[in-house]
């Protein structure tokens, strides 16, 4: 124990995540609020127990059932690209460990992100993970494609899996017009990540923010 009353290991991460959080200042232009809900998540929590040690690497890590978590400057700079603030309500498809939910819900706050995901066994997993570290986010078992039309609208929804097709279009309908929608749309190797913003006539405006590699929407 030290002198605060954590562990020396809990000195270590938090350590590891503060330099974290500098290298993402220095090579992102994502806002200081993002970056305050980067340094406040235990990164290591969410990865498996033989990763810890590279939980605060800038990279993708491996979940099971086949997923990974993005690299932490992708998590940053697709929750700056929502724009979200204290009180917003966000759709998030594909929970996966938590991580990102986590980070959003550091920036909207608790009870306001809902999130799909489509392997059981991860939902339960992260359930209990998230509420084991306080984190109050409203996760569903389902098919995202479906979106989660009962909890909408939302201010901002994202997807964390890449949707061949295109954004599915029930996730533009739960999504409130002015609202924002950040995905990874396109087939294997040519991904995109891109933002939608929404219109009053169910349309939308769609910006480009580059090429991107995720796992594929189920
Ligand atoms: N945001 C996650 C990243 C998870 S990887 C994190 O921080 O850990 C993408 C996730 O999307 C996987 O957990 C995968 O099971 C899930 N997924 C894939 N297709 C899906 C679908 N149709 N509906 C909901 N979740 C889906």
């Amino acid at each position: 124990m030290t002198a605060n009353g954590g562990t020396r290991r809990d000195d270590d991460h938090a350590r590891a995540r503060s330099r974290l959080v500098d290298q993402l200042r220095r090579r992102t232009d994502v806002s200081e609020r993002t970056l305050a809900a980067v340094e406040a998540v235990p990164r290591h929590e969410f990865v498996p127990r033989g990763h810890r040690s590279v939980a605060y690497d800038d990279r993708p890590l491996p979940i099971g059932h086949g997923q990974t978590i993005s690299a932490p400057h992708m998590v940053a700079i697709m929750t700056d690209l929502l724009g979200i603030d204290d009180g917003d309500r966000v759709l998030e498809i594909g929970t996966g460990c938590g991580y990102h939910a986590a980070v959003t819900a550091e920036v909207v706050g608790p009870g306001n992100v809902f999130s799909v995901e489509y392997v059981p066994e991860l939902a339960e997993a992260t359930r209990e993970r998230l509420d084991r570290l306080g984190y109050d986010v409203d996760i569903r078992v389902g098919d995202g494609r479906e979106g989660w039309p009962s909890a909408g609208p939302f201010d901002a929804s994202y997807l964390t899996c890449a949707a061949a097709d295109g954004v599915p279009e029930p996730i533009i309908q739960g999504t409130r017009p002015g609202g924002v929608i950040v995905a990874p749309v396109g087939g294997e190797g040519s991904q995109r990540l891109v933002r939608l913003t929404v219109r009053g006539d169910g349309g939308f405006d769609r910006e480009d923010h580059g090429g991107v590699r995720f796992v594929p929407l189920q």
